[in-house]
């Protein structure tokens, strides 16, 4: 059965998220149709909103507000001399939430994936060097990278880069297995392998 076409429209828009099929889409498409429309108009408020009002932040490409830098950058107490690399603003959290790490982020926003044509032009990297230039008081980067083939790959590149720049490059002391995500690490086992960091 066909359905009248804003809903099958709404339908294709929930499907674009990663992991929903079509009958999850069908799901939340009537779900949301059976709220009141004030709490319709809420939420298509609070998405335009925020694709509106997100930016990344100018120095570390986390996301934050008006254009301005984020939350962790204008942080007095944040420790200015270390910046922390992650693939996306999920595994800043994650770091986030060990409440170990008093340092600055950079996100990457992907990894280098040759095979998915992700190469080193495609992420924040050029931006990271820039930064290093001009912070030169920045004393360690930490690699904190998912200990999966394009994080691996990602690790080489960055250490190699980044040599010439700063005098400490480590990486995260995995107890994990090959493949496992950062972001859904727990806070201890991350807050062992940001404390174990080892050389690059
Ligand atoms: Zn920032």
């Amino acid at each position: 059965m066909d359905y009248v076409l804003p809903l099958t429209e709404l339908i294709e828009q929930f499907r674009r998220f990663p992991g929903v099929g079509a009958k999850s889409a069908q799901r939340m498409a009537f779900q949301l149709l059976s709220w009141d429309k004030s709490d319709i108009h809420k939420f298509s408020d609070i998405v335009l909103r925020a694709g509106k009002d997100i930016h990344y932040c100018p120095d570390c490409f986390n996301f934050s507000t008006g254009g301005s830098l984020c939350a962790i950058c204008t942080n007095e107490k944040r420790d200015k001399k270390t910046i922390c690399v992650v693939s996306s603003a999920r595994d800043l959290a994650a770091l986030e939430r060990t409440l170990e790490y008093k340092g600055l982020f950079h996100v990457l926003h992907g990894l280098i994936s040759p095979m998915d044509g992700i190469g080193p032009d495609n992420l924040k990297i050029s931006q990271l060097v820039q930064r290093l230039a001009k912070y030169s008081d920045v004393q360690e980067i930490i690699l904190a990278l998912s200990p999966s083939t394009e994080g691996e790959a990602t690790t080489l590149y960055l250490t190699r880069l980044l040599k010439p720049f700063v005098s400490k490059i480590t990486r995260l002391a995995f107890g994990l297995s090959v493949g496992s995500d950062i972001e859904q690490t727990d806070e201890l086992t991350l807050a062992r392998a940001l404390e174990g960091r080892k050389d690059c």
